[in-house]
């Protein structure tokens, strides 16, 4: 299995069942034709969290059109579980690792968020789902994430369900729990929060924390970019 070319087969457009004939994507008939060389016959893994994963072959291929011939069940569907990451906007390359990284951690949506000190405005958010399904490919998860449009931070907060905890991360607050054994673990549908290059203003961040839901958490005493303080938290926080 570890050798097969893994490809996520989103659920409404393909159902994966014994027999069953699948259209590729076009990126994905050019990945197997064009860049591995794949021919008919030759063996790939399908998944989704709806379908579990099935051994495939590949019935035709060329240049952006393909079809896969769905054979035999290798993986059991999955309920997708994990927490939720929020995370200002940061620059691109950053943002994009934010997303390749939450994915391999386990999170199950992720909403961009406009902060006070936000400087990128924009993103696409279709080339972060691309982004999302790459790294799930990658890490054999069967789901991937949701990537949500960016909102900003308040409506984000006022939309929060009341029963998730949510977890910033701050730097230099002298409370803030620091490891698991504070009794904070993320749960399922639990969230992180995460502050943008310039971190929260202090106004903002006081609002936030008067939320009851949120909970400030320490990373140690290095002051870390919002990447790397993406990936700890979920690191050290979570079970996923
Ligand atoms: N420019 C700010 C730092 C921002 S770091 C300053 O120098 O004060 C970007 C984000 O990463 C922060 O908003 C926070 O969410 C997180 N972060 C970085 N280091 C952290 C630490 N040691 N503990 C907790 N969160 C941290």
């Amino acid at each position: 299995m570890q050798d097969l070319p893994r490809l996520f087969l989103a659920p409404d457009t393909a159902t994966l069942s014994a027999g069953a004939a699948c259209d590729m994507t076009a990126a994905q008939a050019r990945y197997l034709g064009t860049v591995l060389r794949r021919d008919v016959g030759s063996e790939v893994a399908l998944f989704n969290a709806r379908d579990g994963e099935w051994r495939a072959t590949i019935a035709h291929v060329r240049r952006d059109r393909g079809t896969f011939a769905v054979q035999s069940r290798l993986r059991a569907p999955e309920t997708a579980t994990g927490p939720v990451l929020m995370f200002a906007l940061l620059k691109r390359d950053a943002t994009d690792l934010v997303v390749r990284m939450g994915t391999e951690l386990g999170v199950r949506r992720f909403l961009p968020v406009i902060t006070e000190r936000t400087n990128a405005a924009r993103v696409n958010v279709d080339r972060l789902r691309a982004i999302a399904v790459e790294a799930a490919e990658q890490c054999e998860r069967l789901d991937v994430p949701e990537v949500e449009e960016p909102a900003r931070l308040t409506d984000r907060l006022g939309a929060w369900p009341a029963e998730r905890a949510l977890l910033i991360a701050v730097e230099r607050m002298r409370d803030a729990v620091s490891d698991t054994d504070g009794g904070v673990r993320l749960a399922d549908g639990d969230g992180v929060l995460i502050g943008p290059e310039g971190g929260f203003a202090e106004t903002e961040l006081r609002a936030i924390l008067g939320r009851p839901f949120v909970r400030g958490v320490s990373l140690g005493r290095r002051i870390l970019r919002a990447d790397t303080a993406a990936a700890a938290t979920l690191a050290r926080f979570g079970g996923f």
